[in-house]
């Protein structure tokens, strides 16, 4: 990750292929595009790939998580289960949608903790969304048991996953619905994008028909197309479409490179008997995008982070001091500042935040470092990696 690192002849000729026509958009303009239909391609690309009955390529990850939501018809004063470890698009998409979103700790996997879960179900609860951080894996056979017993809807977010799989299905594959971003910094990007997978007729059709302003798509004349329901333009462009459709076209080779790095780096830590790794769930492989490991406590986590700095190794992230990814900086949301006003229902439901704490997830969080996993590098710059990182943690440990 990411795989804008390798982006080049075929990227550039799927981009000339819509540049030659000039046809921008998905829908409509049959006849100026002399076949050409990226967007289109894509979906079916996806679905082959990541094997699900369909995909709705949308304009980001961001939206994608928006449109599942709102596919499962969740809304208003509606209670959806998210990690404490996540990106912020979690919390946004939630309450783009008037529901509340409700954190809930992390276990070693660095994803949702099953029995924190079940915990935090109420008769409010309509969703539980796993969050698969840094090519790695939601205990997916615990969350899907305790969804059935709920009657809850499972939506993975397989953003920083994809490639990975469980039980050898692609993630994002497992939940009632599934959301990638293709970002600029993932694994497979179109510059800016996403995607919505499901196996689930009317949650597809919602997908398709919301993210168009509710646009039926059927027959060929758009202009007479009618709007069974409201909707909103989440539309993705054939431009960008075109870049991952050469992209996922390479998944398996970019997955097949990371793993090879992986490898070489988490041998050389393995060699420290004070670093452990996190806990994939069983039946889990994963794509390999970062290596995450454990030390034995924060401040030898911290220690270790300024040795990385100063022996230049970069891409390495602590994300209990991130405001991106946990909840412990993100005051914005525990301030509730907002453009414009809240309704009372997300109002009252966030009012926990105000002073829950959550020291299991510190405790994982705080002892972790994730280490993003290049796609660009040589062997030997591996190595050389793999070497600085084992003197830097032994200099800290000893
Ligand atoms: C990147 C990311 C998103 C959002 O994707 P965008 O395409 O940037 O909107 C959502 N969830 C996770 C876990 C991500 O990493």
């Amino acid at each position: 990750m990411p795989g804008f690192e390798l982006f080049g002849e075929a990227e550039r000729k799927e981009v000339n292929d819509v540049l030659e026509n000039g046809v921008l958009m998905r829908y409509g303009f049959d006849g100026l595009r002399n076949g050409h239909w990226k967007a289109k391609e894509l979906e079916r690309e996806l679905e082959d790939q990541l094997q699900v009955k369909h995909a709705q390529l949308v304009s980001s990850g961001t939206a994608a998580v928006t449109i599942a939501l709102a596919s499962a018809g969740i809304g208003a004063g509606d209670e959806v289960i998210i990690p404490t470890f996540t990106f912020v698009a979690s919390f946004e998409a939630i309450m783009m949608l008037g529901a509340i979103p409700i954190l809930v700790e992390i276990d070693d996997t660095l994803t949702l903790d099953p029995e924190a879960v079940k915990k935090a179900v109420t008769p409010n609860t309509k969703a539980v969304m796993p969050v698969h951080m840094c090519g790695s894996m939601a205990n997916l056979d615990a969350l899907s048991s305790i969804c059935k017993t709920h009657d809850l809807v499972l939506i993975e977010d397989s953003s920083q996953a994809t490639g990975a799989t469980y039980y050898g299905k692609p993630l994002g594959s497992i939940g009632d619905l599934g959301c990638l971003s293709l970002d600029y910094v993932k694994i497979i990007t179109c510059g800016e994008g996403g995607a919505v997978l499901t196996n689930n007729e009317e949650y597809y059709n919602n997908a398709d028909h919301y993210s168009d302003h509710g646009h039926d798509h059927k027959g060929n004349d758009r202009g007479a197309e009618t709007h069974p329901f409201l909707g909103y333009n989440f539309r993705i462009s054939e431009l960008h479409a075109a870049v991952g459709l050469a992209q996922l076209k390479r998944l398996e080779e970019f997955v097949a490179i990371q793993k090879k790095n992986y490898t070489i780096i988490r041998e050389a830590l393995s060699t420290i008997p004070e670093v452990t790794f996190r806990t994939v769930p069983e039946g889990g492989e994963e794509s390999y995008s970062f290596l995450s490991f454990f030390l034995p406590n924060l401040e030898i986590t911290c220690k270790t982070m300024s040795a990385f700095k100063e022996n230049n190794i970069d891409a390495c992230f602590h994300y209990y001091d991130n405001s991106w990814h946990y909840v412990r900086k993100w005051q914005h949301l525990k301030d509730l500042k907002v453009l414009y006003p809240l309704s009372k229902e997300v109002i009252d439901g966030l009012k926990y935040l105000q002073t829950k704490t959550f020291p299991k997830s510190d405790q994982y969080i705080g002892r972790n470092i994730s280490c993003l996993i290049k796609l660009s590098w040589t062997e030997d710059e591996v190595k050389e990696r793999a070497n600085k990182m084992l003197i830097s943690i032994k200099e800290v440990i000893s």
